[in-house]
């Protein structure tokens, strides 16, 4: 059954999708049609999103959307949480003098408003991890029941050993994981690849207070993985349709994850999540975007010089597994194409009708969230929308739009895509209509030094006028 958002449903499509646990190209099914969960690691919000992160969040918001169209809006649960105590933001709050929530909440919201520049939906549930150290808390004492973890030093520990199915994501032996973990050797570790569940709080440093039965003296934290293991079962449940997330949390995080979860609750034979998905890198010439590289370019910066969706079609240029390289032209073709889209969409301004998504792009979309074959069904679209005349036009905008929307582009209207966004230094739209009203008047009085003179100014700031009889309209070049 489709519980629909309102408008005629196109027909019900397979969806194929790499799992990259079975480690092939796998039929999703969900658990109940009527409540599909899916699960993608968050941000450590403790400074500025980059691209690279933006591509694992508009990858899988394009995931959201399909699952959306495919069961209904209101059949698909999806979680992101945000990862607010970790050591990284400790460091902050020592070098800032700030308290912990201020660093926390401040780049929450600014993600918050990076991802929805970038044309994401808001997921279902964004769970903040220090909400839930009660769960995490909970979920710790059962491994420790369960003699999957153990307590020293301060620190409660997973014993890798305990669980057989460590390493089946991963598919590593266990040197690739000791040293793909880049695990440490610890006093307080009975085994190199064990890892910390929880970990001791000096005085200064934000703590809680943990259960006597654990048998630790003082307070502590939680350790990252566990933070996702505890959010995924008090949001979503024990198990889940899809978890989702970069390459590089595939090992240890992800693995760790799965041990914690299905040692610590009953997933049955279930890996914690039924079917896992992981992106490729955004990579900076050879190398992939990250912060120890110093290699980055922020989603907050970009979207002072770029609008969203140029960002967004950049970003969906690649199919999400393939690696994607981050360069100044990309932005420019993803500023052309979309120019083209909106020219034809100008054209059918007069047009009322509601979207419809093609079952060209649907389908390339159900083909393991093939992009560039959806873009190429898009520039069908465009052509056929061109051709079309009389009642026709209807449905090729109907098509172009319901396209957008599943990708999440051609939100705006056309007028506002054109006039663009002010580049730092640049002239507001305010400040532009002022200067062509001037120019009216300049015209009307037969003032033409004055007239030429605020054309050359506007074109010198990259703005194009274009003259018709009903006035002078303009858009950022
Ligand atoms: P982090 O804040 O590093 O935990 O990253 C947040 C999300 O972005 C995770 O899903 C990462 O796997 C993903 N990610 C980080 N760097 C890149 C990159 N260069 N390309 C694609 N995804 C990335
Ligand atoms: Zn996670």
């Amino acid at each position: 059954m489709h519980h629909g958002l309102g408008r005629a449903t196109p027909p019900f499509m397979k969806l194929k999708i790499y799992d990259s646990y079975s480690a092939k190209l796998a039929l999703f099914t969900p658990a109940d049609e009527n409540r599909v969960t899916l699960y993608v690691c968050g941000p450590t919000v403790y400074s500025y999103a980059h691209i690279g992160n933006a591509r694992s969040a508009v990858a899988f918001d394009v995931l959201f959307r399909v699952l959306r169209e495919i069961y209904g809006a209101a059949a698909v649960v999806f979680a992101r949480n945000f990862t607010d105590i970790d050591d990284k933001i400790i460091q902050s709050m020592k070098d800032t003098g700030e308290s912990l929530e201020a660093i926390t909440t401040k780049f929450a919201d600014i993600y918050n408003e990076d991802l929805a520049a970038l044309g994401n939906l808001s997921p279902t549930h964004t769970p903040f991890a220090t909400h839930h150290i009660d769960d995490m808390q909970s979920l710790i004492s059962r491994l420790l029941e369960k003699g999957h973890a153990y307590a020293q030093e301060g620190h409660v520990l997973f014993s890798v050993e305990s669980y057989e199915g460590y390493g089946k994501l991963a598919k590593l032996d266990r040197e690739g994981m000791v040293e793909g973990a880049r695990v440490e050797v610890a006093p307080y570790k009975k085994d190199a690849a064990d890892f910390v569940l929880w970990k001791p709080s000096a005085d200064d440093e934000p703590g809680w207070e943990v259960p006597t039965a654990w048998g630790l003296n003082g307070r502590g934290r939680p350790g990252w993985h566990l933070e996702c293991s505890a959010m995924i079962e008090a949001v979503l449940g024990t198990t889940i349709d899809i978890h989702g997330g970069g390459q590089d949390l595939r090992f240890p995080h992800h693995e760790n994850e799965i041990a914690q979860s299905c040692c610590g609750t009953d997933t049955g034979d279930v890996p914690l999540a039924r079917y896992w998905m992981h992106n490729g890198f955004l990579n900076m010439g050879k190398d992939k975007m990250s912060k120890s590289l110093g290699n980055i370019a922020l989603a907050h910066d970009l979207l002072k010089e770029h609008q969203g969706e140029v960002l967004r079609w950049a970003l969906l240029s690649a199919q999400y597994r393939q690696s994607l390289e981050w360069t100044d032209s990309l932005l420019e073709q993803a500023k052309k194409q979309l120019d083209k889209f909106y020219r034809v969409l100008s054209d059918m301004a007069d047009i009322e009708t509601s979207p419809i998504v093609p079952k060209s792009v649907l389908a390339a979309l159900c083909d393991d969230l093939n992009t560039p074959e959806a873009f190429a069904a898009l520039h069908a679209l465009r052509e056929d929308a061109i051709k079309a005349t009389g009642d026709d036009r209807k449905a090729a905008k109907a098509a172009l739009l319901g396209a957008g929307e599943i990708l999440g582009v051609f939100q705006q209207e056309p007028e506002a895509w054109f006039k663009g966004i002010v580049a730092e230094g640049g002239l507001s739209d305010k400040a532009i209509d002022a200067l062509l009203e001037e120019r009216a008047v300049a015209r009307a009085a037969k003032d033409f030094a004055r007239s030429d003179e605020i054309r050359d100014e506007l074109s010198a700031a990259g703005i194009i006028i274009e003259d018709s009889a009903a006035g002078a309209t303009w858009r950022r070049g």
